[in-house]
């Protein structure tokens, strides 16, 4: 694992694009300037790492584009010291940046082999999420609700009624909602009872898949 000057520079270039994309969250800008991407991806796609693309991971999966990532965080808003559950950890790049921004995560995957690399990868990088799970995000995770905010990092048919039961009153789910496409999706609990929701264009995920077992 090796980091250098020139991957250094090309995440600065990154953080610029994105930035150029719309992203003013500093905290945000200041993660992409700072986490290694380069190593979350197979070696064969290095040399890609800091354009601004989704990109092949295992198990079928992809590792999200930059600005899919910043986007999902800066409509979080995490503050330090949040406590944030994730769906689809994936790489563990959201998962990082997450972390960088001071964040509590507990992060779920379904996927036995990325649940593995990424469990032992992140620790390596310094990143300690509170918890990994390997499990079925459509439910949660009830035993440790409720959150300050809620990540699904996978596109979703429908918007699971667990998710929004577990957050906390003022706590935000983010969510791509749909099934070709997926509409980047606010919701906010206003009370025990209501949320509000908000809309934020058009993106495109790989399936948020339900267990069957
Ligand atoms: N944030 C990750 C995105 C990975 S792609 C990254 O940038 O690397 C979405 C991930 O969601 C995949 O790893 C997929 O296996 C996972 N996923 C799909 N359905 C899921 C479910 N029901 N529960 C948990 N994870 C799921």
């Amino acid at each position: 694992m090796k980091d250098s000057f020139k991957h250094q520079g090309m995440r600065n270039k990154l953080a610029e694009t994105v930035a150029a994309k719309g992203i003013a969250d500093k905290g945000v800008l200041d993660a992409i300037r700072k986490i290694p991407r380069h190593l979350f991806m197979d070696s064969s796609f290095e040399d890609h790492a800091y354009q601004d693309k989704a990109f092949p991971i295992a198990a079928g999966q992809t590792i999200s584009q930059p600005y899919t990532v910043a986007f999902q965080t800066e409509l979080l808003e995490v503050k330090k010291g949040d406590k944030i559950l994730e769906i689809g950890t994936g790489s563990g790049y959201q998962t990082a940046m997450l972390i960088e921004k001071g964040a509590l995560v507990y992060s779920i995957e379904r996927q036995k082999e990325l649940f593995k690399r990424t469990n032992l990868f992140l620790p390596k990088l310094g990143y300690k999420p509170k918890k990994m799970i390997f499990g079925d995000g459509y439910k949660g995770l009830p035993e440790e609700a409720p959150f300050d905010g809620i990540i699904v990092t996978a596109g979703a048919p429908f918007v699971p009624k667990p998710l929004l039961a577990q957050l906390k009153i003022g706590g935000k789910l983010v969510i791509p909602v749909g099934d070709d496409v997926q509409v980047m999706t606010l919701f906010t609990r206003t009370s025990g009872k209501s949320f509000e929701r908000k809309e934020f264009g058009d993106f495109r995920f790989v399936p948020l898949l339900e267990d069957k077992n």
